[in-house]
């Protein structure tokens, strides 16, 4: 694809001394590395944010996701609390929303079958996050790529970065990998598991029909439309016959699904009218669902659907599913033999449906606040990350408005009903 096959070999050798010191290293500033960057922040500790994108938010703004799937069980009850109902509230602040009316003063007093879903601005977002961040002390670290951790024993001693000013290595008592796709576990010999992908890409654009819709209703949001490439679901409806899923993690990969989407989307363009369209924002990264992640203690799956966990960290509900509901058991970020290193977000161990129900951004932002506060407490007790007193992270999670555990009164008394028609995002 580049070049001859073949070419020289270099062999390099450095030392490197470290550029910073710090008590936890988030890799990767999306929603769920934001979250975990956060709450560490929050409990006073030094934290360092590294993003190799000039902006936060990662697949909900950069990658233009954005768009709440529900918080809710679809009976009017708030499941994703704490820290995600937050950060819920802070993307919806400065920019439109299509939160539905019954959920705009927070949980309806009266039960309701409309879902708390909304689209929000992802650039504001994005802004927010950062100002959030800094007021809480975490220093957020742009334009800088993680090329690999430094490893001894199964501990982590920090990460490699490459950026403008060359490479650096950044120190850290702990490392929470929140780059998507695990990738610095995967380096750092953590098992770990790739995922399928399908054909999937849109950019954000703005049509004329739009902007008239927007000047009738008085919202912007109106104007925007969503060019695509590949169209295909999260289910792989609409996978072109022709087209094996994409696993996601190499550059070959990679390169051939973006190059292949954006010259798809430019001919499906070339159909259209000049004046009546244009595309403002092609995603900054690739829009892949499931990637790559950790092979964990405690694994989530479609099975653990109202099973009690006893070493929850919260529970999260089914995007297209009403009333399904999971306690998300903190194995699900964490692998024994490394002391020190914890996922969080669509990289946590998950298989089937439940990495697609736990990969979305709502539970995506809980592993996040409670790999952070882990983090935190596993520093407090000078502890290995699996032995954090799991009562302390579960009470200091309650105290932010986080549910460990569902009431078996919230479970419906039929089969639960399929309600994925509530849910407009492109999951
Ligand atoms: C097509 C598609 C549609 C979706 N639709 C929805 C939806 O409608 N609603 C919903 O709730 N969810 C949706 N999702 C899922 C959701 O967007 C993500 O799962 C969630 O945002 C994941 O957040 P995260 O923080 O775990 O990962 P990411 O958002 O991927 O964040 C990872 C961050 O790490 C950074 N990073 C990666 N590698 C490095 C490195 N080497 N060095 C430095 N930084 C690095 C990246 O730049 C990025 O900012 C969708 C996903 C896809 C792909």
């Amino acid at each position: 694809m580049m070049g001859k096959d073949a070419g020289m070999t270099v062999h390099l050798e450095e030392t490197l001394t470290a550029a910073g010191c710090y008590d936890v290293l988030v890799a990767g500033g999306g929603l769920s590395g934001a979250a975990a960057a956060l709450s560490a922040g929050r409990c006073g500790k030094r934290v360092l944010l590294i993003e190799k994108q000039c902006s936060l938010g990662g697949l909900a703004t950069t990658g233009l996701v954005n768009f709440w799937v529900p918080l809710c069980n679809g009976r009017g009850r708030m499941i994703i609390r704490g820290m995600a109902e937050e950060l819920l509230k802070l993307s919806l602040r400065l920019g439109f929303d299509t939160l539905p009316e019954e959920w705009k003063q927070g949980e309806p007093a009266q039960p309701t079958n409309e879902r708390c879903v909304s689209w929000f601005s992802s650039g504001l977002f994005a802004l927010e996050l950062l100002r959030l961040l800094r007021e809480n002390c975490v220093d957020v670290l742009y334009d800088a790529l993680i090329s690999q951790p430094v490893m001894a024993d199964g501990h982590c001693e920090g990460l490699i970065i490459d950026g403008k000013s060359g490479r650096k290595f950044y120190q850290g008592s702990v490392v929470i990998d929140a780059t998507g796709d695990a990738q610095v576990l995967a380096q750092a010999g953590v098992p770990t598991i790739e995922g399928d992908n399908y054909f999937t890409y849109y950019g954000e654009g703005i049509t004329l029909e739009g902007c008239r819709r927007a000047l009738e209703t008085g919202n912007l949001f109106n104007a925007y439309s969503r060019p695509f490439g590949g169209t295909a679901d999260l289910h792989g409806r609409q996978q072109p016959a022709e087209k094996v899923p994409y696993h996601g993690v190499s550059m070959e990969t990679i390169n051939a699904y973006l190059q292949e989407n954006q010259l798809l989307m430019l001919k499906k363009e070339e159909r259209k009218d000049r004046w009546a369209r244009g595309i403002h924002m092609l995603p900054g990264m690739p829009q892949l669902r499931t990637a790559r992640r950790l092979d964990g203690n405690a694994t989530l799956t479609e099975e653990d659907c109202y099973r009690h966990q006893a070493a929850s960290i919260g529970t999260i509900c089914d995007f297209e599913r009403r009333d399904c509901l999971y306690e998300v058991p903190y194995g699900v970020l964490i692998r024994d033999g490394f002391d020190n290193l914890m996922t969080c977000g669509r990289s946590a161990s998950a298989s089937g449906w439940g990495w697609d129900v736990l990969r979305v951004i709502p539970p995506a932002v809980l592993t996040g606040q409670a790999a952070g506060l882990a983090a935190a407490l596993a520093l407090d007790a000078g502890c290995a990350v699996s032995d954090v007193p799991i009562h302390t992270l579960q009470e200091q999670l309650g105290k932010t408005g986080v549910i460990i555990h569902f009431d078996d009164a919230w479970k419906p008394a039929s089969e639960p009903e399929d309600c994925a028609a509530a849910v407009e995002g492109h999951i």
